[in-house]
């Protein structure tokens, strides 16, 4: 793993990133699936009631037929009154509760058999589509019409099936007509659960609305030629979509289904909020335990990132630690001899020249003896950072030897560049002025020992600290607070 604390940051947003995708994509799947699962559903539901209403209106198809074939019979219309009926109406049409009643009407619309009255009811029907279709066209079948209020029964609202009944030569003698009432698709439908906000509507395929559950009865009859989602259908012959209702502005699922053999259309459309529920809830619950894991794991990795970083810092200071000496802040004893060895191997390969000054505080016993250790150890921080500030080239290193030793190295630097940098170096130590009663010059001084790599004893790093050691002893017996140079650094030979 990368050793940088952003690693941690960039690795926790990445795996929220995936988190967060597998949870979006698990909502998304679960949603189709519940889109799959509602229509499903729907066409299913759909199927039923049109098998219900397809067999229900054969069977009174059925009986119709069997009225027309009598109606047409010359001996059956001569019987009595009452066995004339019987033979007409088979019972279980007559006994149907969905059938209002069954009427033989002859060729003017007046009502010659009534299965409801034993004295046919005297009402001028002549008028009705489901009468006069058939007067004008030998060959419809069977006719169902619109939803009617019925004369006979103003209660009732019904759906007339019809069929013509012929003279034996083919000419019009008259219909064969059932009242169906609506109260069986309203117990039909009434039965179905949708969940709030669903609507079913029974539709003929002219765009008449035959029933429409739950709602009122005004829109029975309703004409839905023209409305948004009907026009949709007609047009894509889509059977599922999600669409707004122009009525109520709620969102539906439409789901149509075209009856096979009457001329009808089932739309079952439950509404989005409803489809979507139990998606709705697990997406709340989804969503909530996603943010609190990614708040968790950002919350976590930030945790982590600050602890990373603190822990860096430490390594960061020990390593500091162990190349720094404590007291002077300077490069420390362990760290010179590594850093001094590659200035040297670096220098043998490039032949540029390497110079080393030795500096050694004047009479610095007798200064801890007057002053204390404590004024000891700021003089001796005070003269450190005098000797740093005067060793600041690029590849220089000023470092604390031991005690009141200091070493300078100065990479590509010759004997007579060494000379100025300890001239500077005696300027700065006397500049900090610390009185020093116990030496001849009255301050702290130091004296400098250099020596360079032109010097012909020098065969390795540790020697040239030897030879400035040794330049420094010469400095001392001179009189101190001055540099003496090993030769042949020659012109580096210079007192203060
Ligand atoms: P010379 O001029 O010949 O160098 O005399 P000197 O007294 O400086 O030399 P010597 O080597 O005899 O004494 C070094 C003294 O430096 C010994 C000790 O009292 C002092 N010293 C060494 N390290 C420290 C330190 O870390 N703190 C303090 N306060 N004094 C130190
Ligand atoms: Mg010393
Ligand atoms: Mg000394």
């Amino acid at each position: 793993m990368a050793r940088h604390p952003n690693a941690i940051g960039v690795g926790s947003i990445a795996f929220s990133v995936i988190v967060l995708g597998f949870a979006l994509a698990v909502l998304v799947q679960a949603r189709q699936d519940a889109t799959a699962r509602a229509i499903e559903n729907a066409d299913n539901l759909a199927r039923v009631i049109e098998h219900d209403i397809t067999y229900t209106a054969e069977l009174t198809d059925l009986s119709i037929q069997a009225a027309v074939d009598g109606a047409q019979d010359a001996d059956v219309m001569r019987l009595p009154e009452h066995l004339r009926k019987e033979l007409l109406f088979d019972r279980s049409a007559t006994a149907s509760q969905y059938i209002g009643s069954l009427l033989c009407l002859d060729s003017r619309g007046k009502i010659i058999v009534d299965s409801t009255s034993a004295v046919p009811r005297s009402v001028d029907l002549a008028d009705r589509l489901w009468f006069t279709v058939h007067r004008d066209n030998p060959n419809l079948g069977l006719f169902i019409s619109r939803p009617l209020r019925s004369r006979l029964n103003p209660n009732e609202v019904d759906l007339m099936f019809s069929r013509r009944v012929n003279h034996p030569d083919g000419s019009f003698a008259g219909v064969v007509v059932a009242a169906f009432r609506l109260d069986y698709f309203k117990n039909l439908l009434s039965g179905v659960r949708l969940g709030p906000g669903g609507a079913i509507t029974l539709l003929q395929d002219d765009g008449h609305v035959i029933l429409r559950y739950p709602n009122d009865e005004t829109q029975v009859d309703e004409d839905f030629t023209g409305r948004k989602n009907f026009e949709r259908f007609r047009r894509t012959h889509e059977t599922s979509f999600f669409g707004t209702s122009g009525r109520d502005g709620q969102e539906r699922l439409y789901n149509f289904r075209e009856f096979e053999k009457l001329k009808m259309i089932v739309i079952i459309a439950p509404s989005s909020r409803y489809v979507f529920a139990d998606w709705t809830s697990r997406a709340w619950y989804i969503g909530i335990v996603t943010a609190l894991l990614i708040v968790g794991l950002l919350f976590a990795a930030q945790l982590l990132s600050v602890e990373f970083r603190h822990r860096l810092e430490v390594e960061e200071h020990l390593r500091n630690m162990t190349r720094i000496d404590g007291l002077t802040g300077l490069t420390n004893r362990r760290s010179l001899d590594d850093r001094l060895m590659l200035e040297w191997l670096r220098s043998k390969r490039s032949g540029k020249p390497l110079a080393l000054l030795f500096v050694d505080i004047d009479r610095f016993k007798n200064y801890n003896d007057t002053y204390g250790h404590q004024a000891g150890d700021d003089a001796l921080t005070a003269v450190a950072q005098a000797i740093a500030r005067n060793s600041q080239r690029q590849g220089d290193i000023a470092a604390r030897f031991g005690g009141e030793e200091f070493v300078v190295v100065l990479p590509e630097t010759d004997g007579a560049g060494a000379a100025v940098v300890a001239a500077n170096i005696h300027s700065a130590v006397r500049a900090l002025a610390i009185e020093h009663t116990e030496s001849e010059h009255g301050v702290i001084t130091v004296s400098i020992g250099v020596a360079c790599t032109d010097t012909e004893e020098v065969a390795d790093a540790l020697a040239l600290i030897k030879v400035a050691d040794q330049a420094v002893y010469r400095a001392k017996a001179s009189g101190r607070n001055q540099t003496s140079a090993a030769e042949p650094c020659g012109d580096a030979a210079v007192t203060t």
